[in-house]
């Protein structure tokens, strides 16, 4: 980063030849891309050695990080030997994603009846919304499509999912959303309460736009309600307390289904298996993926309740077949891996290692609440945000244009901590087997980081 690549270097070649996702195209081609060589543990190193805390987890999924997991490369590599490839499509299966739909079904935060795979997050949730549509079809009331999700909220890049995702980036000149997606408040207390307004009150006050929403829709429109326990990559937004309580009781009162995105919050993620208990979530359905096999392949699930389940059933029978399958969708191989995976974070007790170290890491990042630069701290379990403003007292953030995320993106990656600033936030979403140890070292170069950041902005006349 910040070089001319050398004109036959991997990054030139890069430069040359991939368009990236999420990436400003100029400040590529400026400066070429890190290109991360190998991993162990929750450390990852660059090509030139330089070795960083992934703070992020890749993209919120390696949950066991980034070492040689043996039995995973076996499990891929037995799978591959006895069946590369099947599907369930035609009514065929194969054993390994019987076996991990069980598991799932298993961990299951409510009693869900069947599982459907896709290979991603996006995925999972623009079947999600398909089936919905197919189900409210089924029962004879096809003005039932709307779908309501959240500002900031994120639920994938396809046409359907970037239109629920509720991020101005994925909308602007893809001209989304589409028709029928709408968008609530966001439930972030911090800057959508009003002046002394508590989390309670604004958790009403949320509940009641959303009911204000679905009236002035009509409720015989509204179809489904998406929503991550925590919003992830929005900035790690945590609901306030009585948030999902109320909102699930103007659900009800309305006949809206909801939908659990527990893509990031699946698998140990808040300090419980799912979000959808950490946060009391009742969902309908239900969608997971990244730490369903900590990364180590691509896969995703949807899960369905039976009274979901049983009308898509009836009528699909009468047409005779469900239309809807993706050639990829369950992979023997992927699945392999996810059920090894499920089965090295029990024998692991992983689950219960993050539920201890989580409040750990929520500690100590609280303690970079007196930095001049930091306004909130914020999160649950392992996953957590670090909010900066200009000026703390007013909650002033910076603008956009002033480069200060940048910038702070910029010397943590220097100080050797790999994570995501969004907006004026710090994500942090390390992998689960991360150690008391290694926060406390993540935390003390985060200070770091902020230090310079600080330091820039006074050179910058910023603060
Ligand atoms: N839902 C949530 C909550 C996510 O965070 C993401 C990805 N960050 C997605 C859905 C989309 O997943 P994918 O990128 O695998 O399509």
């Amino acid at each position: 980063m910040t070089q001319v690549p050398r004109p036959n270097s991997a990054a030139a070649r890069d430069v040359r030849s991939q368009l990236h996702p999420y990436t400003n195209p100029l400040a590529l081609e400026a400066d070429g891309p890190v290109i991360v060589t190998r991993g162990d543990g929750v450390w990852v190193e660059d090509e030139a050695g330089e070795r960083y805390i992934e703070g992020l987890a890749g993209l919120w999924c390696t949950a066991l990080g980034f070492s040689a997991e043996e039995r995973l490369a076996r499990a891929a590599y037995d799978q591959m030997r006895a069946l590369s490839f099947y599907h369930p499509f035609g009514q065929k299966a194969h054993v390994p994603g019987i076996d991990l739909a069980e598991k799932l079904l298993a961990m299951a935060p409510v009693p869900m009846s069947k599982v459907l795979f896709s290979t991603s997050g996006s995925e999972a949730n623009d079947t999600a919304i398909k089936l919905i549509r197919f189900y409210n079809n089924a029962l004879g009331r096809p003005e039932k499509k709307k779908i309501i999700s959240r500002i900031k909220g994120y639920h994938g890049v396809t046409l359907a999912t970037a239109s629920l995702t509720g991020l101005p980036n994925n909308h602007r000149d893809f001209d989304l959303p589409l028709p029928g997606i709408l968008h609530t408040t966001c439930p972030h207390h911090y800057h959508g309460a009003v002046e002394g307004e508590s989390p309670e009150a604004f958790a009403t006050r949320c509940a009641e736009d959303l009911d204000a929403l679905i009236e002035a829709e009509g409720p015989e429109t509204v179809a489904a309600f998406f929503a991550e326990p925590v919003m992830g990559a929005g900035g790690v937004l945590v609901p306030p307390p009585t948030y999902f309580e109320k909102i699930q009781a103007v659900l009800k009162k309305h006949d809206v289904l909801l939908v659990a995105d527990e893509v990031i919050c699946g698998f140990g993620r808040t300090g419980n298996v799912w979000g959808s208990q950490t946060f009391g979530l009742q969902p309908d359905l239900l969608t997971c993926a990244k730490q369903l096999s900590s990364g180590y392949m691509p896969v995703s699930a949807l899960m369905l309740s039976e009274a979901v389940y049983q009308p898509i059933r009836d009528n699909a029978g009468r047409i005779g077949i469900l239309g809807h399958g993706y050639t990829y969708g369950g992979h023997p191989v992927a699945c392999a891996v996810a059920n090894e995976v499920l089965t090295i974070y029990e024998e692991r007790e992983l689950f219960a290692h993050a539920a201890t170290v989580g409040p750990h890491m929520q500690a100590r990042l609280r303690t970079l609440a007196d930095h001049p630069l930091v306004d909130e701290v914020r999160g649950v379990g392992l996953i957590a945000g670090v909010e900066i403003a200009r000026d703390k007292a007013k909650r002033q953030p910076f603008e956009p244009a002033q480069g200060v995320g940048a910038a702070l993106g910029r010397h943590l990656h220097r100080r050797g901590v790999i994570t995501r600033v969004i907006g004026d936030t710090i994500a942090f979403s390390p992998p689960l087997i991360i150690t008391d140890e290694e926060v406390d070292a993540m935390v003390e170069r985060v200070a770091l980081a902020l230090d310079d950041t600080l330091a820039w902005c006074r050179a910058e006349g910023l603060v």
